[in-house]
């Protein structure tokens, strides 16, 4: 039996970003994760900082986004100072493309409708926007620019993580798949991984869309724990003579560069289950919203195909914070958002565990609020 002070299910980027804000408090932490860490979701990310919601859903939550893309910049540095490796972070805004015939209509109400919710957004003309992108299409009627969005490479942010909470004396067990949390009159004593029982102070569930596994036939578990999978599917383009310097997006698909000259395309948003399959209609679809965006890919050679399935909640919101089970937190369910969200995700986290308080209100992800309309329990933990 080993025994730690915070035991993390999970190694994405959300696992791995509490583990090293932790390891900053002295504290004995473990990341326990089924496989090699940091190789689903957060390996399978586009990259995009951008806390522009996509659906009224999304709205509440862009105070989180808002703040994490501020804590980015420090948050990065202390990454890559602490590993040694660069997470490719660029702070380069990005372009809205509108297409639809009332394109400027669209546009000058989604930009007032981002102000209102202090997002930096800026109604600019074609040829404005062709100064800082060329190869748009010529059927675009309308142009947004969102100056302080940004980008970061998901698979190199992942391995700076690793090393960087490595480096601060995290422990970080690969293969170690945990069955099951030891909870004991509503305390959460530990974990179970790989038969061995694991003590820790506090556990934090991060373990992406299959966190609702851990529930593990608890009804209340099941009930802090609601996820599933949305499974996105991507693929990298390449074109010589094409070279795209911020992310341009459209209703329909988005493209975000690479450091090396490849050109990410996203992406679909399917309740497929577990299967995370690259299908012929998927790549259809991201191809189909990347060339109409940019008729020139139409030649580009497509060097990767992808997919990865994102942790999704009834609500489409993260499930954040401490539960009813004391020991017990919950950092899981940022569905399309979880590389911007990590940074906040982090420091929220390490409050609530060192402090017991937070200053930012995370009401409105509160790992209790599915129970809150069910009637009282009468189960234990
Ligand atoms: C195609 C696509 C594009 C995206 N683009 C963006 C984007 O541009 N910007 C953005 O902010 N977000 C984006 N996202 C969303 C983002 O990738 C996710 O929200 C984020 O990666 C979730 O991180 P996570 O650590 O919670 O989950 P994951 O990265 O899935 O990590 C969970 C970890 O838990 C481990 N695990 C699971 N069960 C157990 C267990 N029982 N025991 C031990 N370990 C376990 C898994 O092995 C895994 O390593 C995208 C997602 C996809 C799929």
């Amino acid at each position: 039996m080993s025994t730690f002070d915070v035991a993390i299910v999970g190694g994405g980027v959300i696992g791995a970003s509490i583990a090293f804000e932790l390891a900053a408090e002295n504290l004995r932490v473990v990341v326990l994760d089924r496989q090699q860490p940091g190789q689903e979701a957060s390996w399978a990310a586009a990259g995009m900082l951008s806390p522009a919601p996509d659906s009224p859903r999304d709205i509440p939550l862009t105070p989180l986004g808002r703040e994490s893309l501020s804590l980015y910049p420090q948050f990065v540095a202390a990454v890559e100072e602490e590993s040694g490796k660069s997470a490719s972070y660029a702070r380069d805004g990005a372009i809205e493309i509108l297409l639809a015939p009332h394109g400027e209509i669209d546009r000058d109400q989604k930009a007032a409708e981002y102000r209102l919710l202090d997002l930096a957004a800026e109604a600019i003309s074609l040829g404005a926007a062709r100064e800082r992108e060329k190869s748009f299409t010529p059927e675009a009627r309308a142009a947004l620019w969102l100056p302080e969005e940004a980008t970061v490479e998901p698979r190199l942010l992942m391995a700076a993580l690793l090393a960087a909470a490595q480096n601060r004396g995290v422990a970080i067990r690969a293969g170690c798949r945990v069955t099951s949390l030891v909870c004991e009159q509503n305390r959460c004593l530990g974990v179970i991984a790989g038969g061995e029982k694991i003590e820790a102070a506090h556990v934090v569930v991060a373990a992406g869309c299959l966190s609702g596994d851990l529930a593990n036939g608890s009804a209340h578990l099941a009930r802090l724990l609601p996820t599933r999978p949305v499974r996105g599917q991507m693929l990298a383009l390449r074109h010589e003579s094409f070279r795209l310097n911020r992310v341009l997006r459209s209703e329909r698909g988005y493209l975000v560069p690479r450091r090396d000259g490849r050109i990410v395309a996203g992406s679909t948003k399917e309740e497929a289950g577990f299967e995370k399959r690259v299908t012929a209609a998927g790549i259809r679809k991201v191809l189909d919203a990347a060339i109409e965006l940019c008729p020139s890919l139409a030649a580009a050679e497509i060097v990767e195909t992808w997919s990865g399935l994102r942790p999704g909640t009834p609500d489409d919101l993260p499930i954040l914070g401490p539960t009813d089970v004391a020991g017990l937190s919950i950092a899981t369910g940022h569905y399309r958002n979880g590389i911007l969200l990590a940074p906040v995700t982090a420091k929220l986290v390490r409050e609530w565990i060192v402090r017991g308080r937070t200053d930012f209100d995370a009401a409105a992800f509160s790992p209790l609020r599915f129970d809150r309309a069910l009637p009282s329990r009468a189960e234990p933990a």
